[in-house]
């Protein structure tokens, strides 16, 4: 990857998001680009910003906060685990939070952005591996997390959002973006407790072109235009 520059790795990027889009019926435009840029220091995020990235994913609220300062003007999205004593400042510093899994969490960042006087876009993450030890709700769980958002006034949730389990072949991950879609489409459905859910977070480096073939509004996408990350950091 070194030598290759990120303006040429972005049009390789959003070329892959165009055509695998139109497998899909759609345009490139209507799916959201999440540069991930966890771990990468601040001069490459405004290298990217330039290079014209608008949406950015971070892991740590903690990590965000030098970065956000550096560049308030981009959408930032917490796509890493948020334990509940930082939604305070996961509020503040993101419009985003896509990794909500709980009624705790949902509460505690609707209280939180009442008191900035702050609207937050919010996507349920879904364990669809039934992996114990990841974060997300179960499926079987997001009805009762929709009817409790219903509830809130500075918290919107938009879709859902999940992490399959790793694959070698982005094919094996297909199921289990399949799934989220249908999983939102039930929802979704005119008897369903999620009407409003249009987004869909799903796709990284390695499976984004499947996620969108299976209906992604939204990929997260870090190695594939920052390059590897130090240490090999998720
Ligand atoms: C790190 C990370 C990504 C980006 O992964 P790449 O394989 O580098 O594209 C996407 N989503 C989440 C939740 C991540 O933690």
């Amino acid at each position: 990857m070194t030598g290759v520059s990120f303006r040429e790795r972005l049009a390789d990027v959003r070329d892959r998001i165009e055509r695998a889009a139109a497998r899909s019926g759609r345009r490139g435009a209507a799916i959201t680009l999440v540069a991930v840029s966890k771990t990468h220091p601040v001069e490459r995020i405004l290298e990217a910003a330039e290079a014209g990235i608008a949406v950015f994913g971070e892991n740590y609220v903690q990590e965000a906060e030098e970065k956000v300062a550096a560049l308030p003007g981009a959408t930032w999205h917490l796509i890493g685990r948020l334990q509940a004593n930082k939604a305070g400042k996961a509020a503040g510093l993101f419009s985003w939070i896509q990794t909500a899994d709980s009624e705790r969490i949902l509460r505690a960042l609707d209280r939180h952005a009442a008191e900035r006087g702050r609207t937050l876009s919010v996507l349920l993450e879904v364990n669809l591996g039934g992996e114990s030890q990841k974060a997300g709700a179960p499926p079987a769980d997001v009805p009762a997390l929709l009817s409790a958002a219903s509830e809130l006034t500075a918290v919107r949730v938009r879709g859902l959002m999940a992490i399959p389990p790793p694959f070698e072949d982005p094919e094996k991950v297909r199921p289990y973006f399949a799934a989220l879609r249908e999983l939102r489409d039930r929802l979704a459905s005119p008897h369903g407790a999620g009407k409003g859910l249009t987004e869909l977070s799903m796709g990284m480096s390695g499976d984004f072109e499947v996620a969108i073939e299976e209906g992604a509004t939204m990929v997260r996408v870090g190695t594939a235009l920052f390059g590897p990350r130090e240490g090999g950091r998720r």
